[in-house]
């Protein structure tokens, strides 16, 4: 299947500020993953070990958190992949076809 560049710019998008949307999903792909055959391509949202907090602060000394745990400090966290720990992470609660790998290699390749 061949995806317009609207559709691969919209799938995009999800894989930032996607801490919601990602933890509503049962099964999450990483596009970059994916798109090199790599193992561990889907996983659950569960297996997500780190996310990137953009304004996360800690609570004591009011320093930044860049990057958090297994919990996202907000909705509006990125998800990092457990597996290449880039954020190329899109859950199915997108709507999109994530087990369809040729989206995963059109953004892939756009990207
Ligand atoms: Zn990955």
């Amino acid at each position: 299947m061949t995806w317009t560049e609207a559709q691969i710019v919209q799938a995009h998008e999800h894989c930032f500020e996607n801490a919601q949307e990602v933890q509503a999903s049962a099964q999450c792909a990483c596009y970059f993953c994916a798109a090199n055959e790599l193992p561990g391509a889907y996983f659950e949202p569960g297996a997500i070990t780190e996310w990137l907090n953009p304004a996360g602060r800690d609570a004591k000394t009011g320093a930044e958190i860049l990057r958090s745990g297994s919990k996202p400090l907000s909705d509006r966290a990125t998800a990092i992949c457990p597996n290449c720990t880039f954020d190329m992470v899109i859950g199915d609660a997108s709507g999109l076809p994530i087990t369809d790998r040729s989206l995963l290699s059109a953004i892939n390749e756009r990207f």
